[in-house]
C-alpha cells in the first residue's frame, strides 16, 4: 500500500542518535491518521549507522533505508529521500531531533488548511556556540538581501512538503542543490511554523566548519548573481580613482613643480590593493564557471550502495 506520509532523515556517523530517533519518531508514526513510511537514507556513515538501520528495517516494516555508496553531503542525501518518498505528504528533518518530531502534527494541521510547503522556523538556537549562532544569523540575512528569491530566514531543512512540490524538486536537474532556496523558488502556498531549536541529542555535530561554509557558498552562488556584479561595482570604483590620480599626476607634473608625489609606498599598496581586487573577482567567477562545469558533466547526484524496504516496482531509478 502507498504510504500516506513519508518522514525523510539523513543519517551521518550518528550510531548515537539512531535508537532514540527512532524511539520518538515510531511514537509520532503511530500517531498519524496513515501509514507512514520512514526513509533514512545513510550518507556513507563510518560508524554503525548502516548496521542500526538494517535492523531497525527488519523489526519494523515500516522503516525503509537507501545506503549512498559513500558521503555526498546532507544535500544530496535529502535529496536522494525525496527521490524515493512516496507519500502523500513528506517530512524532511534531522536525525539528531534537532528537529522535534513532536512537531509535525502541528505541520499536517497546516497542510490540512491548505498549506503546500510548511517549514520550520527557528525562534531560538540553545547552546550552539557564539560562531555558529552569529555566522548563521549573518549568513541568512546577507542570503535575505542577495538572493533573486525570497528565503526565508532562520529555517533549516525541517520542513513538510506536499506531493506536488515534492515532484518538481524531482524534477529539477541542478546539482548544486540548496534545497532550502529550492523549496522557497517553488512557489506554492507556504507557511512558516515556529519552534525552539534544541541541542543535539548526542554524538558530534556532523556539518563541519568547511561544509557549513560550502552550505552558504552554494546557497549564494545558486541564488544570486549579486557577487559578480560586486567585482564590476569594485572595478568601477577602482577606475575612478584612478582616473582622478591621473588627472592630479598630470596637473602637478605640469603646473606645481615640486609636487608632494614621492611615490614608491603607495604604487605598492595600489598595485596589491589593484592585485587583491582581481584575484577575488576571478575566485567569484570561478564559483559560477565551476558550477556550470558541475552541471555539464551531468553526472549522477548520488551512487546507492543499497536499497531496502522499497517495493521493487515501486523504486524509481535515481536521476
Ligand atoms: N548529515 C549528512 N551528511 C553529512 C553531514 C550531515 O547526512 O555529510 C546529516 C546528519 O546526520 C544530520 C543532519 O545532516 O541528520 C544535520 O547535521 P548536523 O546536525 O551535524 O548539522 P546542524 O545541526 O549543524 O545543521
Ligand atoms: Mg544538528
Amino acid at each position: 500500500m502507498r504510504p500516506h506520509y513519508s518522514f525523510v532523515v539523513p543519517i551521518y556517523n550518528e550510531e548515537a542518535t539512531i535508537p532514540e530517533l527512532y524511539r520518538r519518531i515510531s511514537s509520532i508514526m503511530d500517531r498519524m491518521d496513515g501509514p507512514v513510511e520512514l526513509i533514512l537514507i545513510n550518507d556513507g556513515s563510518r560508524d554503525r549507522s548502516w548496521e542500526l538501520l538494517r535492523e531497525l528495517h527488519q523489526r519494523d516494516a515500516r522503516v525503509c533505508y537507501l545506503s549512498l555508496a559513500r558521503n555526498f553531503g546532507h544535500q544530496i542525501a535529502v535529496t536522494a529521500g525525496l527521490n524515493f518518498a512516496r507519500g502523500q505528504i513528506v517530512v524532511i528533518l534531522d536525525a539528531d531531533l534537532q528537529d522535534p518530531p513532536e512537531l509535525i502534527p502541528d505541520m499536517v494541521e497546516k497542510w490540512r488548511q491548505g498549506y503546500q510547503v510548511v517549514y520550520a522556523q527557528r525562534t531560538q538556537r540553545q547552546r550552539e556556540g557564539w560562531f555558529k549562532r552569529f555566522t548563521a544569523y549573518a549568513f541568512y540575512r546577507i542570503l535575505k538581501q542577495l538572493a533573486d528569491v525570497e528565503i526565508p530566514t532562520d529555517t533549516g531543512d525541517f520542513c513538510l512538503l506536499d506531493r506536488q512540490v515534492v515532484d518538481v524538486l524531482n524534477a529539477m536537474p541542478e546539482r548544486n542543490r540548496y534545497i532550502r532556496g529550492l523549496r522557497s523558488w517553488v512557489g506554492f502556498r507556504q507557511t512558516a511554523i515556529l519552534f525552539e531549536r534544541n541541542p543535539r541529542f548526542a554524538g558530534d555535530v556532523k556539518y563541519t566548519f568547511r561544509k557549513s561554509l560550502g552550505l552558504a557558498v552554494n546557497g549564494l552562488v545558486s541564488f544570486s548573481k549579486v557577487p559578480l556584479r560586486i567585482s564590476t561595482y569594485i572595478g568601477l570604483f577602482s577606475a575612478a580613482i584612478a582616473l582622478c590620480m591621473a588627472i592630479l599626476v598630470l596637473y602637478w607634473r605640469f603646473f606645481a613643480p615640486g609636487s608632494p608625489l614621492t611615490g614608491y609606498a603607495a604604487i605598492i599598496v595600489a598595485v596589491f590593493f589593484l592585485g587583491a581586487v582581481q584575484l577575488v573577482s576571478i575566485g567569484i567567477l570561478g564559483e559560477y564557471i565551476g558550477r556550470i562545469y558541475e552541471e555539464i558533466k551531468g553526472r549522477p547526484l548520488y551512487t546507492l550502495a543499497e536499497v531496502q524496504g522499497f517495493h521493487e516496482a515501486e523504486t524509481p531509478s535515481p536521476q
